[in-house]
């Protein structure tokens, strides 16, 4: 993959494992298993509901994946039945209710009520409202009301980097956010961020200026249905990746974006888990109040003739979402992003993986164990995960670092 032997990551894999081997020679070993993120949901009891209050929205990304925006919006007393059933629910402690469109903020006025009518009774379960917003029409009334209620109603924007690249996908609709408004009402407003073939050539430049504005990235997406194969694209990632790798190892003070975070313990303790929590810890209601697996699987993105062929699907058995390709002979197949619904988008099968970005996925892998390292030389905890973590610094640099 690589076009030579990459230095950086050399160093930073040599020093790593000899400042764990002086640390395990001093401390005990550890033996405990890590709960993957679907078993701490389940512990938890904790349920993702997402209400599509409206189909339409109001800006026309060219990424969008949701292809189908009409008209439709949901009725109050039907977003208002949803709630109560899930926020009185016996199986669940606590449920994040996230407010999802298209654009939700067309629908304030139902947003208002519903939450105003939720915040005027006490209820079995403990939640948090959220939505997530292209970030354009939260202005005026809107912006007064949340921020009275910035304590338990979060807003997730999505932002991609400068002017110059946020304007490029998203309607030029970087000056319709009022950014100063978000960083006084959440200083930790989480961001999401869509690299597009357009903007990958500015990533370094488009993620550190995220962090200037002082929010974390929890999102970082390559648009779907692009074809990330290209060499010159490869490179291009290549090198924004090298330089923001170089850029976390020298300023440990930021939160690394999860592009450059892959939790890749796990692809030492390979387990055949599901990637994400769709049709079981989490739920998406259309418009119509009719229940999907999560946001990605409504008739926004697919046809009745799409949906109607996964019904049936028991998404707790996790056995129907393993691509067993990647899992017999791919490494990284734990860490590689799977979203099932950007699979059924792109290869026709929820299970089978976009190979498109194989090389993306590689490059994340390296420059991830780099960081790492630099982590764990800073901060050598003897950590189960750290162990299996030095492990696969190792192996992904045997693997792809040449
Ligand atoms: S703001 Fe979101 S829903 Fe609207 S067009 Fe852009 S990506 Fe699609
Ligand atoms: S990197 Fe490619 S081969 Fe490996 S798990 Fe991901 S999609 Fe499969
Ligand atoms: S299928 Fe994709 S969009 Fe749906 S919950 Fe999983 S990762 Fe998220």
């Amino acid at each position: 993959m690589l076009r030579r032997k990459h230095g950086l990551i050399v160093v930073m894999v040599v020093v790593a494992e000899t400042v764990w081997v002086v640390v395990r020679v001093q401390l005990r070993d550890t033996d405990f298993r890590i709960l993957s993120s679907s078993e701490l949901f389940f512990v938890m009891k904790k349920f993702h509901l997402s209400i599509v209050v409206t189909n339409q929205c109001n800006l026309r990304c060219s990424y969008c994946y949701e292809q189908s925006k009409t008209a439709k919006r949901i009725r109050i007393d039907k977003a208002k039945s949803i709630v109560a059933q899930y926020l009185n629910s016996p199986e669940y402690d606590e449920v994040e209710i996230d407010f999802f469109g298209g654009e939700p903020f067309l629908e304030f006025q139902t947003i208002k009520e519903v939450c105003e009518w939720v915040w005027s009774q006490d209820w079995k379960n403990k939640y948090i409202f959220f939505a997530t917003s292209n970030g354009t029409l939260i202005h005026g009334e809107i912006s007064e009301w949340l921020r009275e209620h910035k304590d338990r109603f979060w807003v997730s924007l999505s932002l991609d980097g400068t002017k110059e690249s946020h304007d490029k996908n998203r309607c030029s609709s970087f000056d319709r956010i009022d950014l100063d408004f978000f960083r006084e009402c959440w200083p930790r407003q989480t961001v999401k961020m869509t690299i597009s073939k357009e903007t990958a050539p500015e990533l370094y430049r488009d993620i550190t200026y995220i962090h200037s504005l002082g929010f974390p990235i929890t999102g970082t997406n390559f648009a779907e249905g692009l074809d990330w194969k290209d060499e010159n694209l490869v490179q291009t990632v290549f090198k924004q990746l090298e330089l923001l790798a170089e850029f976390y190892i020298k300023n440990p003070q930021y939160e690394v974006v999860p592009l450059l975070n892959m939790a890749i313990y796990k692809c030492e303790a390979k387990e055949r888990n599901k990637w994400c929590g769709c049709g079981e810890t989490m739920a998406a209601f259309d418009t119509d109040g009719k229940i999907y697996p999560c946001t990605f699987f409504t008739p926004m993105t697919f046809s009745k003739e799409q949906l109607k062929a996964l019904e049936g699907i028991n998404y707790s058995d996790a056995e129907l979402f393993i691509d067993n390709e990647c899992f017999d002979n791919c490494y990284l197949s734990p860490v590689c992003n799977c979203c099932y619904g950007a699979n059924y988008l792109t290869t026709g099968k929820i299970n089978s993986r976009d190979r498109s970005k194989c090389e993306l996925i590689k490059i994340r892998a390296v420059f991830s164990a780099a960081i790492k390292a630099q982590r764990i030389i800073e901060k050598p905890d003897d950590t189960y995960e750290n162990a299996l973590t030095i492990r696969a610094i190792s192996r992904i640099n045997e693997l792809y670092n040449h």
